[in-house]
């Protein structure tokens, strides 16, 4: 995710390092390599001018010639423009007074909508509402189908047109779907309308005749942050047309430059609500401009992370654990191969490592880094008896050569693992003891 931007900002701030004092010369040095990472990166011009206005005056200011860290406030400098840029405050959805609440999502063809509404109804539905996703989207062939095989996979209900009945009044099966969302008592209704290759007059009129029709609460416009320069153009034919209340950046995962997705919200004025980072239905976050920015000029965003782990620990594991440990019984290879399941529930562990402070410096490592390795783990300690997983001691030679064929592993592997496995338990022991989280900063309390 603007990995590119971010090595160059990055490698920007590095020069500034250890300078006492800035001269005019070394931020104006500093504001036209900003200007040429934001232009490689393919943010619209008049916002890179903006953004490179903004810090050049405030570098040059008393803010900068008074702090005791002249090139770290720079980079503060550079990060609240970032933020602002991205619209600011981080915006939640909002909700209808007298429910349903309307959420209608509009894009070009393959911007990401269908899966997106996919998403949002997993995401809406975890959090306890009620949503229904409704198939306006009849000009694509196999669109409604695809909407129904997302919905049967995010556990939410879907509203299509009956064959024969309302085929091809899109306006029509939008109404009929809220009126469905009534009587079925959902609490949300999601609108999944049809897009274009490109912008037309058509497209324009449909989507405005549904908004019409079904008065939504949220008009998100769905945009792939890979389709470069065209984005702003696009955004912009969409903001006149049919008129939106938020961005969603898709397909942030890819490593194009997806820097005009930044110049979106800017030049709309409307803010970026959620990211999509995948084609999975979790692949999705509500968009936070600061945490963003964070990401960009590698702070880390530990926030998110924060978050996610919440989201795939279980509760019930981490309590039945808890009290086993203070029932005096020890963290044995049951209790390790349920945490080892659990990383594997937070989805890409170099997403999540990626949103670490300095993540882009291990970017190399990361990307050597083989997700496999919670496969052979897992691999390993299934391969061991139930005696043997509560009494890890026991695991002598003999027994740790038959592990090893029976996982298919080798002896060295089996022994790695043991290791690890011990260091882990030596934490656990320590957090009994009341010492707390061992090598955790910032965990105190
Ligand atoms: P629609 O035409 O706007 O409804 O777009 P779709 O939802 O059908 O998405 C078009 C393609 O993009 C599909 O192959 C999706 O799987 C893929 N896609 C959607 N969102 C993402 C994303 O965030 N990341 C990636 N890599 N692919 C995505």
């Amino acid at each position: 995710m603007f990995s590119s931007l971010s090595d160059r900002l990055t490698a920007t701030f590095k020069n500034l390092r250890g300078k006492g004092r800035l001269s005019e010369a070394d931020v104006d040095a500093t504001v036209r390599e900003i200007r040429r990472a934001l232009l490689d990166a393919d943010v619209a011009l008049p916002v890179v001018k903006q953004f490179t206005a903004a810090v050049r005056e405030r570098a040059l200011s008393d803010e900068v010639s008074g702090a005791l860290n002249p090139a770290q406030q720079v980079v503060k400098i550079v990060n609240d423009q970032l933020v602002e840029i991205l619209g600011g405050q981080s915006r939640r959805l909002q909700f209808a007074k007298n429910p349903p609440t309307v959420i209608m999502l509009a894009g070009l063809q393959g911007s990401g909508k269908t899966t997106l509404a996919g998403k949002l109804g997993k995401w809406l539905n975890g959090q306890g509402h009620k949503p229904l996703l409704v198939a306006c989207d009849l000009q694509r062939p196999n669109a409604v189908n695809q909407l129904q095989v997302v919905g049967q996979r995010a556990g939410v209900q879907v509203f299509a047109p009956e064959p024969g009945n309302g085929v091809g009044d899109p306006v029509a099966v939008a109404r009929a779907g809220v009126a469905e969302a009534v009587s079925r008592q959902h609490d949300i209704v999601i609108v999944d309308t049809a897009g274009r290759l490109g912008i037309d007059a058509e497209l324009m009129q449909q989507a405005t005749d549904i908004r019409d029709a079904v008065s939504p609460d949220e008009v998100l416009f769905v945009i792939d942050a890979m389709i470069g320069q065209d984005a702003v153009q696009t955004a912009q034919a969409f903001a006149d047309g049919v008129d939106f209340t938020g961005v969603v950046l898709s397909k942030l995962d890819g490593d194009a430059r997806g820097g005009a997705a930044l110049s979106v919200a800017q030049v709309t004025q409307r803010p970026v609500m959620f990211a999509s980072t995948g084609e999975g239905l979790d692949d999705f976050e509500p968009f936070h401009p600061d945490r963003m920015a964070s990401r960009i000029l590698d702070m880390g965003d530990v926030l998110t992370l924060i978050e996610q782990a919440e989201k795939a620990f279980d509760n019930k594991d981490a309590e039945a654990l808890a009290s086993k440990l203070e029932g005096g019984e020890d963290f044995d290879l049951n209790d390790f191969l349920t945490q080892m399941a659990s990383l594997r529930n937070m989805g890409s562990i170099k997403k999540m490592i990626a949103m670490m402070p300095g993540a882009a410096q291990m970017r190399e490592q990361l990307e050597a880094f083989d997700e496999r390795e919670v496969d052979r783990v897992e691999a390993i300690v299934r391969s061991m008896t139930p005696h043997e997983r509560t009494n890890p001691k026991i695991l002598n030679g003999s027994r740790r050569s038959r592990i090893a064929r029976g996982s298919g592993m080798t002896v060295t592997d089996v022994n790695q693992l043991m290791e690890r496995f011990s260091q882990a338990q030596k934490m656990m022991r320590q957090m009994r003891s009341g010492k707390g989280m061992p090598n955790m900063p910032g965990m105190g309390g």
